[in-house]
């Protein structure tokens, strides 16, 4: 299958007058079209600063090197005139909480019809129609009245389902969810999952899923990337990565997940701390916490091992010469 995005040696840098951080290091990875793809790990793994370099929406004190590469254009080589197109028509991203996105001076139909008109080539008149298709299309009744309502009239699921309609509002080829459901109720959390899945099947767009959830990406995503401490450390289809887990690092956030948790009398904990940019540990980064932890893994970093097709795992367990018989402590979601 073609890819849609390719990622190549990405590493973002935050830098003030005292300080120069490494946040985001040697990040390789692509995305087929069509396809879903989840990328978990702790908060402050580097899921939500890689997210915003692929939408080039990095703050003023950070730089991407390497290359994004979307539909054969490196996003990191064009300039901001050219990436605002391309923002919204090919790429378009959702945030955790809605409210920050939104205006709350302006009414829902008024803030889509905008979005349609300054990036979708729509005029003013035929807006409206197209505003209520798209309110239909992501789920929301009464499209006629909310059209006029105010973003603090709506709960958190419909705000969300808004946010949706105006990132889908121009078709594009990519969407980047970050904690799309993080902040809603559980059983919205569902209906947006829901939503975002079958949009993605009915647009046929491919979709990059940002979360600190697996139960999220088993239910949406097709593939997955798990981060650590501003590294990729292991990538498997959905199916084998809960499964047959190899890095230390994804066994722990399988054994974490609450969704495994029932029966069990605490939930595990991964022991330790994700550390912080800057302060990243020689060798393997999960060397402090990893109960495997040998002599070779806190003097070099590990390569990527090729488990099977499309499985890869960044550990020295699986290396040839340093593998040993390992029984990993783990049960699937
Ligand atoms: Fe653990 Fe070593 Fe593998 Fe890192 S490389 S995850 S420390 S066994
Ligand atoms: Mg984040």
């Amino acid at each position: 299958m073609d890819n849609i995005l390719k990622v190549e040696d990405l590493k973002v840098t935050f830098s003030n007058t005292k300080n120069q951080v490494t946040v985001v290091d040697n990040i390789n990875f692509h995305i087929e079209k069509g396809e879903a793809l989840g990328i978990v790990g702790e908060s402050g793994c580097g899921k939500s600063v890689t997210s915003l370099a692929i939408m080039r929406l990095l703050n003023k004190n950070g730089l991407a090197e390497g290359k994004i590469v979307l539909n054969g254009q490196d996003l990191l080589q064009i300039d901001e005139k050219n990436m605002r197109k391309i923002r919204g028509n090919q790429v378009a991203m959702i945030f955790q909480e809605p409210m920050t996105s939104l205006n709350p001076v302006l009414t829902i139909g008024k803030q889509i019809s905008e979005v349609l008109v300054l990036h979708g080539g729509v005029n003013k008149r035929e807006a409206k129609a197209k505003v209520l298709d798209l309110l239909k299309q992501v789920g929301i009744p009464r499209g006629e009245e909310i059209f006029y309502e105010y973003p603090h009239q709506l709960s958190g699921g419909m705000r969300q389902r808004i946010m949706i309609s105006m990132a889908i509002a121009c078709n594009p080829e990519l969407l980047i969810a970050d904690e799309p459901t993080t902040a809603l109720d559980v059983t919205i959390q569902a209906q947006i999952l829901k939503l975002l899945k079958k949009l993605q099947s009915d647009l046929g767009m491919s979709l990059v899923l940002i979360t600190h959830d697996l139960g999220v990406i088993a239910e949406v995503c097709d593939r997955v990337l798990v981060m650590y401490a501003g590294e990729v450390i292991e990538t498997a289809d959905v199916r084998t990565l809960l499964r047959n887990p190899k890095h230390p690092y994804t066994t722990g956030l399988i054994k974490s997940n609450p969704h495994k948790s029932k029966g069990i009398d605490r939930l595990y904990a991964i022991p330790g701390n994700v550390p912080a940019p800057g302060e990243h540990p020689v060798g393997c980064r999960f060397a402090p916490r990893c109960e495997h932890a040998m002599a070779i893994c806190s003097e070099n970093s590990p390569e990527f091992v090729h488990i099977a097709d499309n499985h890869y795992s960044k550990c020295w367990l699986y290396s040839d010469e340093h593998s040993k018989e390992v029984s990993h402590d783990y049960a699937p979601i």
